[in-house]
């Protein structure tokens, strides 16, 4: 093994994981396998049976000439023809059918991890560099998952044809050439056998073995490229579609990124790039030395068949045969080491895919049911509560003792980076405590079934996602929803008059991805769909994390006025750096550095004042008098 491969895993893993890959491939999507193994079979056997009859009709054109059997011959030829094109369109047709966007069938599987993994691992930004990693090895290359299905079909493939070439070139190795061709007798001597059957071995793996290097160059360098890669996708990806940024790039001239990566000296994918220095060089030179080799092999099989036939060790009509089928299995042997070599160079980018796909779920998942209680009598208590986020040594939460009073409207309210986020995170258990726990009716949080828990919760985070979905699918997030109550909703939230102007209501498509008629909506009015989501989702909690911030004065006097009409008799949680927002709430706590420093009614805590809440009350105040 050269220093370079040991670059790669040994042959061994790199089969381990093509394998597996291809288990994960067959279980998911049995149906794009089957049609690739039946047009396999069928593009590798039909060869052979159209080598032969030509054969059958070449010897007949060379030695009897019977009229009435070359006319039979030749229909029969016709008629096959005819009957494996036929078949072959078809299989070819129901390939593309169940293979097409096998891209975004193979994404998938990236996307249901993602949704299936611990929320602390999407929140870790070396997930979605090994995500990005992976997306652009298959962009750049076509490696990973997706690429073991064409080495498996290719690895197939070639096996069958050399089995079917072998049994037809047999008879060309044993075949003896007539001891009266006087010095052509030495084609018939064993070691002149091996010396022909050696030199067309090594001709036959020299092609795709010097191949194989060539691939071999990328991928052992693609990290290399990563970031400018990276770098092109997400400034081209922005420019074309997300106008905002797309401003932003502009104005601060954020191409200078893209063109560091291209630029000539220094530069990945410059002219004097790695890359580019590769394919002039010694990339270069192992393709085009697998090309020539294959031409010689081809000279070299000709060169052998012609002179045992000259020598009398078979008919002419069996010439054609020969080289037919040799051909294919020199063919097919190519292609068997070529694929080698693949299984070899797709195994680091499969170890990414893996690396990605097994990562664990390491939260405790219990699987107790919520209680559906038509009187919404749910209590939620934190005890103790400390939390650390993963890979900080900081403390964003500290002792954190409470409990939601049914039907209460709480407000939660600090400066930013006070932990208010955080406490909403750890409620809605996307993150574990650190220290203490966290009970529903009494029992701790961790021992219930995840979804059911999290159906208790309605939430508005501030950094909510609509869809590009019409707006009543927005509002329901799903596909069947009931009209009316979507409508109620959106009154609730205020946004009817806006509902109004959209030129097909509640089925009008938010933003223009998917429809030329979409609408466009201002932060604010996103906002109120995302309120109206929270109010149909009907959870007996309601937690709205900033949950006015993009709305003009007006308009958050107009949703706070109504507040308690909007949450009815649902517990409600508001989170608000906007102290002005939270005056009607029952019970107000005040966070400050992971810590609630007070608790109370409005009247109470500005009354303190040489508390927090009093700071941040005058602190804010003063930027409403006139
Ligand atoms: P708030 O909502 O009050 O603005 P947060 O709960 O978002 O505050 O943040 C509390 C603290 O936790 C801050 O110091 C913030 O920097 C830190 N923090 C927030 N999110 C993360 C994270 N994903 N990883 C590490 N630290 C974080």
């Amino acid at each position: 093994m050269s220093k370079k491969d040991k670059d790669l895993p040994s042959w061994r893993e790199a089969w381990k994981l093509n394998n597996r890959a291809f288990a994960l491939l067959y279980q998911k999507y049995p149906r794009m396998v089957y049609p690739r193994i039946l047009s396999v079979i069928w593009r590798t056997i039909t060869p052979y049976i159209s080598i032969y009859l030509s054969a059958q009709i070449v010897g007949e054109l060379a030695e009897s000439k019977d009229v009435g059997r070359l006319k039979e011959l030749v229909l029969l030829t016709l008629m096959a023809e005819v009957l494996i094109a036929l078949v072959g369109a078809l299989l070819v047709k129901w390939n593309n059918c169940e293979n097409a966007a096998s891209h975004f069938k193979i994404d998938l599987l990236y996307v249901q991890k993602l949704l299936k993994m611990d929320f602390m691992d999407i929140d870790n930004s070396k997930t979605h560099d090994l995500l990005y990693k992976i997306r652009q090895f298959y962009n750049g290359g076509g490696w990973g998952i997706v690429r073991v299905l064409r080495i498996y079909e290719e690895l197939f493939s070639a096996l069958l044809t050399i089995l079917f070439g072998i049994v037809l070139t047999v008879s060309l190795f044993t075949s003896r050439v007539p001891g009266s061709a006087g010095a052509y007798t030495l084609l018939n001597h064993p070691l002149f056998l091996i010396a022909v059957l050696a030199v067309m071995f090594a001709v036959i793996y020299l092609a795709p073995a010097l191949s194989a290097k060539g691939d071999n160059y990328w991928a052992r360098n693609a990290n290399k490229q990563q970031e400018g890669n990276r770098m092109f996708c997400f400034i081209s990806g922005f420019i074309n579609y997300k106008g905002d940024l797309a401003a932003d790039l502009r104005i601060y001239r954020q191409d200078q990124y893209m063109a560091k990566h291209s630029k000539d000296k220094g530069g990945v994918f410059g002219s004097s790039g790695f890359f580019a220095k590769y394919a002039a060089g010694r990339m270069g030179f192992c393709f085009a030395g697998s090309a020539a080799v294959s031409v010689v092999f081809t000279g070299f099989v000709y060169a052998f068949v012609c002179l045992k036939a000259i020598a009398g060790a078979f008919a002419i009509g069996e010439v054609t045969q020969y080289i037919a089928s040799i051909t294919k299995v020199s063919g097919g042997v190519s292609t068997l080491v070529r694929m080698f070599g693949e299984v070899r160079n797709n195994a680091p980018f499969l170890q990414e895919n893996f690396r990605f796909l097994d990562i664990p779920n390491t939260m405790y998942q219990g699987s107790l049911t919520v209680e559906k209680r038509k009187d919404r009598d749910y209590e939620v208590e934190f005890k103790n509560v400390s939390f650390c986020y993963p890979g900080s040594d900081t403390f964003a939460l500290k002792n954190i003792n409470m409990k939601f009073r049914i039907g209460e409207r709480l407000a939660v309210v600090g400066m930013n980076g006070s932990g208010k986020t955080t406490f909403i995170k750890l409620l809605c258990r996307l993150y574990d405590p650190t220290e203490g726990e966290i009970l529903l009716n009494g029992i701790n949080i961790r021992k219930y079934n995840y979804l059911d828990y999290i159906s208790i919760f309605s939430v508005v985070f501030q950094d909510f996602k609509l869809f590009a979905f019409p707006l009543g699918q927005n509002v329901a997030a799903g596909i069947g929803y009931g009209k009316e109550r979507v409508l109620d909703c959106l009154l609730k939230a205020g946004f009817l008059e806006k509902l109004a102007k959209m030129p097909e209501g509640l089925d009008t498509y938010l933003y223009r991805d998917f429809s030329d008629r979409g609408v466009d909506v201002s932060g604010g009015e996103a906002q109120k769909i995302a309120i109206a989501r929270a109010l149909y989702k009907n959870s007996p909690f309601i937690v709205l994390d900033e949950p006015t911030a993009a709305l003009d004065p007006i308009a958050e006097e107009e949703i706070y006025s109504k507040l308690n009409e909007i949450v009815e008799d649902k517990t409600a949680i508001y989170i608000s750096h906007r102290l002005s927002s939270c005056r009607f709430c029952d019970e107000i706590v005040v966070f400050d550095n992971g810590r609630i420093v007070q608790k109370g009614g409005h009247k109470e805590l500005v009354a303190d004042k040489g508390g927090k809440y009093y700071e941040l009350w005058y602190a804010q105040a003063q930027y409403y008098v006139v």
